[in-house]
Order: structure tokens, then sequence, then C-alpha cells
């Protein structure tokens, strides 16, 4: 039987934060993280496409609350204890600056993943920390005041445990033996699958910012929008995998979006159109794109309407007009099944909110029982959101952890 004060599972994003924050707060703790692979923070190496997304830049804790479907509520008061602005000066303070990109993501400034885990390691070498690989928990059990920790490689003891697994089947499986309750885990943050004429051919195409609807839903979204080789994605896709992702998952990812290309009503589209027709009447419409919309995908919508690439604007009757305005503003896609957004993905679902006390991340239901990061039924849109919660929920277990 091995002793510990403090034992965190998993070596991931939130438990090396939480790990680093209780050795540091006070250095005579014996603290060890559990990690069942060979290597740790195997998912900060990949995060963010190899740069890790740190951080947002969004400072206002009613505004930040607002990225996360699930979450919401309880991050309020945990975000005006430990926000955006204490990760970057927490990282600061440890020689990792971050910088700020046009859209508010936040990135160390040397673009890589790399100095995020560097910075772990040396930390957790500095205070002590054991970092034990290879130690997968098999059982969690209390007795009295101590929780036994089973590993594959031996039995843990130690009065306090902070949980940070982020979506593991199996430690959920552990949590709901000890009495909590699991919010079934649903994938987020992925992109849409739609084979469609219109955008087979043109993969690459960025609109700057469209408004997607999904029929007969009240989910909607807006922001850019990419078309890839296999169907749709980028924010505007991205935010409404997140916030439908248990409505999604109960259509088996078969549903209908509409997409406004140019954010105008139909009405005023039309409008648009017949002043086109007028001043611009000895002009093909494939030609030219109007709107800004991107050529390419210009081209498409003009085909679709059934018109060929030598029509004049003169020759366009009213129905025309109104089909390529449809187009515009009302385009419908069907979507057939999901894909990876590789960049960054995450499950929604975990332990149930209400089983835990958000001003210090205990369990409600199983004293020095703690919880960070992704194991918890929190999950968030893309931008540097859901490293947020990590460091968030580490931060503050960990500062209750050592009282
Ligand atoms: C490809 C990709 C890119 C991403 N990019 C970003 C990004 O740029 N910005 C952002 O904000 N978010 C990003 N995310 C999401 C982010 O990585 C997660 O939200 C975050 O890692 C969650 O941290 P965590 O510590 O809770 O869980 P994890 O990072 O998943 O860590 C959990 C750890 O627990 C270990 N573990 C599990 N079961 C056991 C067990 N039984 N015994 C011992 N150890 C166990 C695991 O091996 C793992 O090391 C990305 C996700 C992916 C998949």
């Amino acid at each position: 039987m091995i002793q510990k004060d403090v034992l965190v599972i998993g070596g991931g994003a939130a438990g090396f934060f939480a790990a680093i924050n209780i050795a540091e707060a006070n250095p005579n703790l014996k603290v060890a993280i559990l990690e069942r692979g060979k290597e740790v923070l195997t998912k900060v190496k990949v995060s963010g496409g190899g740069r890790c997304n740190v951080t947002h830049a969004e400072f206002i804790p009613q505004e930040l609350v607002l990225n996360y479907p699930r979450g919401e509520k309880e991050l309020l008061g945990p975000f005006h204890q430990f926000m955006t602005g204490d990760t970057i000066e927490w990282f600061e303070k440890r020689g990792v600056a971050l910088k700020i990109e046009d859209d508010g993501r936040m990135f160390p400034i040397t673009d890589s993943s790399q100095t995020i885990i560097d910075c772990f390691l040396k930390e957790v070498k500095k205070h002590k920390v054991e970092v034990l690989t290879n130690h997968s928990v098999k059982s969690i059990e209390k007795s009295g005041d101590i929780f036994e920790i089973e590993t594959t490689q031996g039995v843990f003891q130690s009065k306090k445990v902070l949980v940070a697994t982020g979506s593991n089947p199996k430690i959920w499986q552990l949590l709901e033996g000890l009495g909590h309750s699991i919010a079934n885990p649903v994938p987020s943050l992925f992109t849409f699958n739609i084979k469609d004429e219109r955008i087979k051919n043109i993969p690459g195409v960025v609109v700057n910012n469209v408004s997607v609807k999904v029929l007969d839903s009240d989910l909607e979204s807006s922001g850019p929008l990419l078309v890839t080789h296999w169907g749709l994605s980028a924010p505007a896709i991205l935010k409404l995998s997140a916030f439908g992702a248990l409505e999604f998952a109960k259509k088996n990812y078969k549903f209908q979006i509409e997409i406004n290309f140019i954010k105008m009503s139909f009405e005023d589209c039309v409008e648009n159109l017949k002043n086109l027709k007028q001043r611009l009447a000895k002009k093909t419409v494939f030609k030219f794109a109007q709107f800004d919309v991107p050529k390419r995908l210009w081209h498409q919508l003009v085909l679709a309407i059934g018109i060929d690439n030598e029509t004049r604007w003169a020759d366009m009757n009213k129905e025309q007009l109104e089909a390529l305005a449809a187009q515009l503003t009302q385009a419908v896609f069907r979507v057939d099944g999901k894909s990876t957004f590789k960049e960054e993905f995450v499950t929604a679902g975990g332990i149930d909110l209400k089983e835990v006390n958000f001003k210090t991340f205990e369990s409600k239901l199983i004293p020095h029982l703690y919880f960070a990061g992704e194991v918890l039924n929190i999950d968030a849109v893309t931008g540097g959101f859901n490293f947020q919660n990590a460091w968030t929920s580490a931060f503050i277990a960990a500062k209750n952890i050592v009282k």
C-alpha cells in the first residue's frame, strides 16, 4: 500500500494544472499523478493543431460563460475566482508568453504546444510532484476518511483525491459505482457531412459571415463557414455542433440546415437583384460574383437555379431572380453524418453538475473527492474555452484541497 497526501487521477491538462498548484501552495504535501498511459499531456500535444489554443481573450465572466453549452450557469461563480486573465498571468509568471489572434484565440508565442508541456514538466519537477505513468486506475473506494485507489501497479491510499480523467468511460463507471450520476456522453465539436452538387467541387472556399439555421429546431448560429471535402465546417458549424450536440445525436446526425450566405432577408435580396438586372443588364450573371460571395460558390449557386453560364442579367425573369435570392439567403442542405474536427473535439456528458459544489469543485456526495476538466458535464465551443474550463476547475479544486 503506497501512501500519498493527494492523488490526482489523470495526467492531462487539468491533472497537471491542479497537481502543480497543490504542490506549490503546500510543499509539505506528497502529491502524485496517476496516469494510465505511458505518456502524459497527449491531448495538449495535439491541441489547436499542435499550437495549443490555451485560452481566449474574453475577460468578462458573463460573456465567457456564453461559450459553454453545458456549464454556462455553473461556471459563472468559478470564473469570478479564476479567469482567462489569471491563466495568462499564470503562464507568464512561469516564462510562457501568450499571444492573441484576430479572432480572440490565444496561443503560446512559440506557436507550439510543446512550450506548454515543457512548462508543466518543469513545474512538476520543481515542486516534486510524482508523475506515475502506466498507472491505470481500476477501482476507487473509500473507507472512513481514506481513499483506496487500485492501479495496474499497486494500491495507493490518500485522504484527498482529484479526478481529472477527461472523457474516460471507465472512470465514469467507477464514479457511478460511488453514487454519482453521469450525463450520457455524446460527441461535440464536429463538422457536418453533406453531399451536395453546390459544394462538391469547391473545397477550401470560405464565406466570412453566414447565418445557419437548423430546420425543425431552434438552433441557429453565425460566423465564418468553410467548405471541406466532406461538407461544411468552421465556427458557424462548430458552434451548432456544440450547442446541438444532444439534439443531433438523437437525430442520428441526419437533419437539414438553411444557410443565409449574405445575411440579408430574402425580400431585400430580391430587390438588390432587380437593381443588378438594371445595372448589369449586358453582363453575364455567372461571371461576376455579387454580395462578396466567393467566386467559386457564386458559380455553384447560379448554376443551381438552372441557368447556363451565358445568361445575362437582362434575361433573368422574376422566378429566376427569386430562385437566386433563395440560394443566397435560404439555401437548404441535407446533413448526413459528421466528421471529426481535427483541431479540437470534445465530449459532451460527464458527472452531473448538480452533484458538484462549484465553490470548491468537490463532490457533494463524497467529501474530499474533487473533479476538474472534461470529466464533468461541461464543454465549450472551439476557441480555447475547453482548456479554460480545465484551468479554472483545476485551480479552484487545488486551492480547496490544500485548505
Ligand atoms: C485534437 C484535439 C485538439 C484540442 N484542441 C484544443 C485547443 O486547442 N483548445 C482547447 O481549449 N481545447 C482543445 N481540446 C479540448 C481539450 O484538449 C480538452 O478539453 C482537455 O484536454 C481536457 O482536459 P482534461 O485534463 O480534463 O482531460 P484529458 O486532457 O483528456 O486528460 C485526461 C487524462 O486522464 C488519463 N486517464 C484516463 N483514464 C484513466 C485511468 N483509468 N487511470 C489513469 N489515468 C487515466 C488519460 O490518459 C489522460 O491523460 C482539444 C481536444 C482534442 C481531442
